[in-house]
């Protein structure tokens, strides 16, 4: 997975975002003031408006210029907390393509990743575009041999973007103070987290790897319904809260739903 292939997931995010405003919002109005929808379009629209004006060169900084731009046009809860987790999820990706270099420059050889070292060429892998099949395959050498910035050459695997979840979701619950079962997105995204780091070790293809994600997602967002909030807006209503879906679990669903889109296959 590649930059272009994070673009392609954050936009299609946006494009998913837009098409259930309206219903992420019903489910806002139910136990909340009724603006997570319009909370994230504004926010994933800017996001766009962000990508497209400045193209990031590394998977690691798509995402981050991602979470800065939802921190900065979003108001509620949820822009900081997503945002957070995009800035988390991009700094890791960015710290594990760094250390993937610096192990290779002991070496001067890539054995795995069948890269051309110097020259910034990689050799297609097999599959889907912008997936590597080995776990080597990352930023090139720049000229002269020297390790060069070369995001675009960046590959990230599915063990990468796993930890970078994992990064994300302790941010976030380190930010809003939530667990598990407390009614909120920390209940789709920690599921669905726990069943990408399964997969990328089971070694599944990505589009395997992100249907057991996205079923995750699913089946924590379902398990949202019958639970008191106790965190966020909705918490206010106590028991009140029961019997509706979180909006903020349900936009995580909507998170993988597009991860899972962006893989084809
Ligand atoms: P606001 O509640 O400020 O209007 P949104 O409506 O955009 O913000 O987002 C609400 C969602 O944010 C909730 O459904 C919940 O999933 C999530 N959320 C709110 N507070 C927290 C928290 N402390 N930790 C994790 N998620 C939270
Ligand atoms: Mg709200
Ligand atoms: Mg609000």
């Amino acid at each position: 997975m590649n930059a272009q292939f994070f673009t392609a997931w954050v936009e299609e995010t946006a494009r998913t975002i837009t098409a259930d405003r309206d219903r992420l919002t019903a489910l806002d109005a139910a136990i909340g003031d009724a603006d997570h929808g319009t909370n994230l379009d504004r926010g994933f629209t800017a996001v766009r408006e962000a990508l497209s004006a400045s193209s990031p060169a590394g998977p690691g900084a798509v995402l981050i210029l991602t979470g800065t731009t939802l921190i900065r046009k979003v108001g509620g809860a949820s822009g900081p907390l997503y945002g957070t987790a995009y800035r988390h999820m991009g700094t890791t990706l960015t710290a594990r393509a760094a250390q993937a270099v610096a192990g290779r420059a002991g070496t001067g050889l890539d054995s795995t990743s069948g890269a051309v070292p110097g020259t910034g060429i990689e050799a297609p892998g097999p599959g889907t575009a912008g997936f590597t099949g080995t776990a080597g395959a990352r930023d090139e050498a720049g000229p002269g041999g020297a390790p060069g910035d070369g995001d675009h050459m960046v590959m990230v695997t599915l063990a990468d973007l796993a930890a970078a979840f994992e990064a994300g979701l302790a941010a976030v619950c380190e930010l809003g103070g939530a667990a598990e079962g407390d009614k909120t997105m920390v209940d789709a995204l920690a599921p669905a987290t726990r069943a990408l780091a399964e997969a990328a070790r089971a070694g599944l293809k990505p589009e395997d790897a992100f249907d057991a994600a996205l079923a995750a997602a699913r089946a924590g967002a379902r398990a949202t319904i019958p639970l008191q909030a106790r965190k966020g807006r909705a918490s206010y209503l106590g028991e009140r809260s029961a019997g509706h879906e979180d909006p903020g679990a349900a936009s995580t669903v909507l998170l993988f739903t597009a991860l899972r889109t962006v893989a084809g296959g």
